[in-house]
């Protein structure tokens, strides 16, 4: 007998076939397809990503139960949610469906987004399993490892929609965080893969605070990784941005509308920062040099200092020491 988890396994699989089929093939179907296709996604996106709709009805229980799959594999499926009686119920309905896989593409998990703007959650996500562990996975990163090590480079985004908008631009190498923050673990295996990370969260002020942490997490964890920041505009995220701007104009800000972190920490911090303050200057100068050190050479360090002290009348020397204690923070 097959073991717990390759069954769990074997349901993902066989529910992102029925899911996709309930979009493409039937009348049930037919109000998810048009959202999709209304937000741009063409009929071989919808395919290449196995997207799916899971309708109002209970779809799977009936299915999985008519198969004969035992209570406690579908119970630790996580794709049912369990009242009060121990009864199942179809965690996903009446949703446009996002099938989670994982590096080797295997389906683990569901993103299921709402198509009419009430007032439940914009998107729900399958709970941790036997099979799904949110800290390890990257929306994406099956289809786009290939490129990421060919190009060397990935694309973060903060959601689906972006990683989908980058994808029809020209540009698969893009992977998304499950709408967490980014972790060690995905640090540590982008590093595997690439040697630029480009970050291209949402340009709003959520997307900014989590470029800051993202850009904070990365330099922790690894000195392999050079960042890059993509500057959108207007507080749009990828997806809006190609909506609006059209698919050249993203891909041309995706490419070449790039930041240092410098840049981008000097710019966000500022926002956050009394600078007329005396204490908060003390602590922007020193969270700007916190960023300084990750710098990869000698001479970039060395020009970004004198900057540095040029701007707030600082002696370089001064900054140079206060410099060197966060260039031996450990690193690995
Ligand atoms: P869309 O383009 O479909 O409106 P988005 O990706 O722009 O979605 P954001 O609000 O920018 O949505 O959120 C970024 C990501 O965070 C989403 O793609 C999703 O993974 C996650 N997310 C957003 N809202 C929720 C929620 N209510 N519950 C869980 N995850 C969420
Ligand atoms: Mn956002
Ligand atoms: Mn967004
Ligand atoms: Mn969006």
């Amino acid at each position: 007998p097959k073991g717990k988890e390759a069954a769990i396994y074997d349901l993902y699989q066989q529910a992102a076939k029925l899911y996709h089929h309930m979009l493409v093939n039937t009348q049930a179907g037919d109000a998810a397809l048009n959202y999709l296709t209304g937000r741009g996604l063409g009929r071989d996106l919808i395919d290449t990503f196995n997207l799916g709709y899971a309708p109002t009805n209970e779809l799977l229980l009936p299915y999985f139960q008519e198969k004969g799959i035992e209570y406690t594999v579908l119970r630790d499926s996580a794709l049912f949610i369990e009242d009060d009686e121990g009864q199942l119920h179809d965690r996903f309905t009446n949703r446009v469906l996002f099938p989670i896989r994982n590096m080797a593409g295997q389906v683990v998990a569901f993103s299921g987004r709402r198509m009419a703007n009430d007032d439940s959650p914009k998107y729900i996500n399958s709970p941790e399993s036997a099979i799904f562990k949110k800290s390890r996975e990257l929306f994406n990163l099956d289809l786009a490892k290939q490129m990421i090590r060919k190009s060397k480079t990935v694309f973060l985004f903060e959601g689906y929609m972006d990683v989908l908008a980058a994808y029809t631009t020209g540009l698969p190498n893009g992977v998304a965080s499950m709408g967490t923050s980014l972790t060690p673990e995905q640090v540590g295996i982008l590093t595997r893969f690439a040697e630029t990370l480009i970050i291209a969260y949402d340009d709003d002020e959520a997307g900014q605070k989590a470029t800051a942490r993202a850009i904070k997490l990365v330099q922790a964890h690894s000195n392999k990784l050079a960042i890059k920041v993509v500057r959108l505009a207007e507080k749009l995220d990828p997806d809006e941005y190609l909506k609006k701007y059209g698919a050249t104009a993203l891909q041309n800000a995706l490419q070449h509308s790039l930041e240092t972190p410098l840049t981008f920490m000097r710019k966000y911090l500022r926002n956050n920062y009394n600078l007329a303050n005396e204490a908060e200057k003390l602590a922007y100068i020193e969270a700007i040099l916190k960023v300084i050190a990750q710098s990869p050479n000698q001479i970039e360090r060395q020009i970004q200092v004198n900057e540095l002290a040029t701007e707030f009348a600082i002696k370089a020397t001064t900054l140079e020491q206060q410099l060197s204690h966060f260039e031996q923070e450990p690193q690995n």
